[in-house]
């Protein structure tokens, strides 16, 4: 390619990211026109959580994260020094998928499984809600090559039992299949979990955080800042799982968005 090509390109590229695509569902994405890019950047918080905003042509663009469990049509965002912006939503109704896991104690936890599971609950709530500042990455790719075995969102009954929906996307893969960081970030933390297993968290700015779960394997320490495609962990079935596959959540303000809409856009 030639090399003035290359520089047009570029210049193009500055305020044109890689965006996830919209859905405006339960569990999807909201993209909200803020302000005008001569404006200081904008403070959005949506549901008591920052927001991610990103530069997009000649507007600040809020990335909305809407919750699983979000019920009623219209939303309201708050952005600071200016009246919410009210947005619609539309229902959406999620498959239900029954899984049977022969460990019953994943299934009804014992009282010092629970007590751990509370904990471990409580440092996820954190981590999935963090928010550091600086330029939000979201230009992703599939964390390992196969089969999306579990889709985001699936209701879910374990032995029977109603359980949380599916907050992410299961690929299928063999153990020890390398996986790799979505984009680039930093390792906020590792961890063996209980029901999640080896799992690994990454921060990739103004509120864009991915988890890898079940890993047979961690390849990173908290405070490493990896880039896309670096490998992270190996593919396993730790924690509650039926067999090795990877689970990938990604949050936006703390929600659990459907990770296939950062790939839509891909080959
Ligand atoms: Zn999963």
């Amino acid at each position: 390619m030639k090399k003035w090509l290359l520089l047009s390109m570029a210049l193009y590229s500055a305020n044109v990211l890689a965006l996830p695509r919209e859905n405006p569902v339960p569990g999807g994405i909201v993209h909200i026109p803020i302000a005008p890019l001569s404006d200081p950047a904008p403070i959005v918080q949506y549901a008591g959580n920052r927001v991610t905003v990103v530069p997009q042509d000649s507007q600040w663009l809020a990335i909305i994260g809407i919750p699983l469990d979000t019920e009623g049509d219209t939303q309201n965002v708050n952005v600071q020094g200016q009246e919410p912006i009210a947005f619609p939503i539309q229902p959406k109704q999620y498959k239900t998928q029954r899984i049977t896991i022969k460990d019953k104690n994943k299934v009804e936890p014992d009282d010092e499984s629970t007590q751990r599971i509370l904990r471990e609950q409580m440092l996820q709530q954190q981590l999935k809600t963090r928010f550091s500042v600086g330029e939000a990455q979201l230009d992703f790719i599939k964390p390992v090559p196969g089969r999306d075995t579990g889709r985001f969102g699936l209701k879910r009954f374990i032995n029977n039992q109603p359980r949380n929906p599916h907050s992410g996307m299961d690929i299928a893969a063999a153990t020890g299949t390398p996986v790799k960081a979505t984009t680039a970030g930093k390792v906020i933390h590792t961890d063996d979990f209980f029901f999640s297993g080896n799992t690994v968290y990454l921060d990739h700015g103004a509120g864009v955080i991915s988890m890898y779960a079940h890993l047979s394997e961690i390849q990173v320490e908290t405070g490493d800042i990896v880039q896309q495609g670096d490998i992270i962990g190996k593919v396993g079935s730790t924690g509650r799982a039926t067999g090795p596959h990877l689970h990938w959540s990604v949050y936006l303000n703390g929600e659990a968005v459907d990770p296939a809409l950062f790939l839509s856009n891909k080959k």
